[in-house]
């Protein structure tokens, strides 16, 4: 039996697109119009023709009738974002990658991967580690010199932090979470990832975000916190409130990396991560905090 593929719901389509313009006004594109979730897009024109009619034309509405576009906080924003499904997820980049529901299959999935550059500075390709069903979601940058070599996320200095943060600050075992990377191959240097880099594998991670399906997710630095929410807020505006990525609780916090350069800010992240063992009902000792 052949399977037939659906045409994209409607709203899936303008929830995409409404994205897409949310994206160019964010990047500060003049004219793109803003429209909030629950608008209706009846007016179909392109933003630029619409804008150059409204100019063209005066208008008969005095401002009284005019309502300006209340601004929308960061949650807003990222919410409407995070939740609705990326246009390449849309019209999936990998054929295939929806079909898959388990982490084994995923990791066969991507197999050998070269759909970017960084296979070619990769050691080994760093897929991800912990507990399948873990009630909790770390998710870095990517892997450095320690993580390629050994093809695990987070076992060099910074991880050993992070580790920290799980069993003696949350009074969790490593094994019982999940961890993860944005990007799974070293990039050269251990440079930023690229938006190309992170567009070409962001589809695998959302996928273990999926098949996981944690209770709540951790953001680990900016790179992944922006990749996930889908904005350019810098870390040290996005930490300690929570959002949400596919439905899933999750916040933000520094990555252990920063944490070794800038130990004084280990209390935001013991702050932080207190909101989270609060979400997952977990105890919070009385003098706790990260070394
Ligand atoms: S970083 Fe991701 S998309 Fe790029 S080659 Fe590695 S696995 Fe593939």
């Amino acid at each position: 039996m052949t399977s037939q593929k659906r045409p994209p719901q409607r709203e899936t389509i303008l929830e995409s697109l409404r994205d897409y313009l949310e994206q160019l006004v964010e990047e500060g594109l003049e004219g793109a119009p803003y429209k909030t979730a629950t608008t209706s897009f009846a007016d179909t024109r392109s933003p630029l023709r619409a804008s150059e009619d409204s100019a063209a034309k005066p208008s008969s509405l005095g401002p009284a009738d005019v309502e300006a576009p209340k601004p929308r906080s960061i949650q807003e924003q990222a919410a409407t974002k995070a939740t609705a499904a990326e246009p390449g997820e849309l019209f999936s980049p990998y054929p295939g990658l929806e079909a898959v529901t388990t982490l084994t299959e995923l990791r066969e999935f991507i197999g050998d991967c070269r759909r970017c550059k960084l296979w070619r500075s990769r050691t080994n390709l760093v897929f991800g580690v912990g507990n399948p069903s873990a009630r909790v979601m770390f998710v870095g940058e990517g892997p450095g010199a320690e993580e390629d070599e050994q093809g695990e996320p987070f076992v060099g200095r910074a991880g050993q932090l992070l580790t920290d943060i799980i069993e003696r600050g949350m009074g969790l075992k490593r094994s019982e979470v999940y961890i993860a990377n944005v990007i799974k191959c070293r990039p050269p240097e251990n440079r930023t990832p690229e938006p190309d880099e992170v567009a070409a594998c962001l589809p695998f991670l959302m996928r273990q975000v999926e098949i996981v399906r944690p209770e709540v997710i951790v953001a680990l630095g900016s790179v992944a916190a922006q990749a996930l929410l889908k904005v350019k807020t810098p870390i040290s505006r996005l930490r300690g409130q929570w959002y949400e990525v596919r439905g899933i609780p999750t916040m933000p916090t520094f990555h252990p990396a920063y944490l070794l350069r800038n130990p004084a800010d280990k209390r935001h992240v013991w702050s932080d991560i207190q909101k989270v063992m609060e979400k997952l009902g977990l105890p919070i000792p009385k003098r706790g905090r990260i070394r």
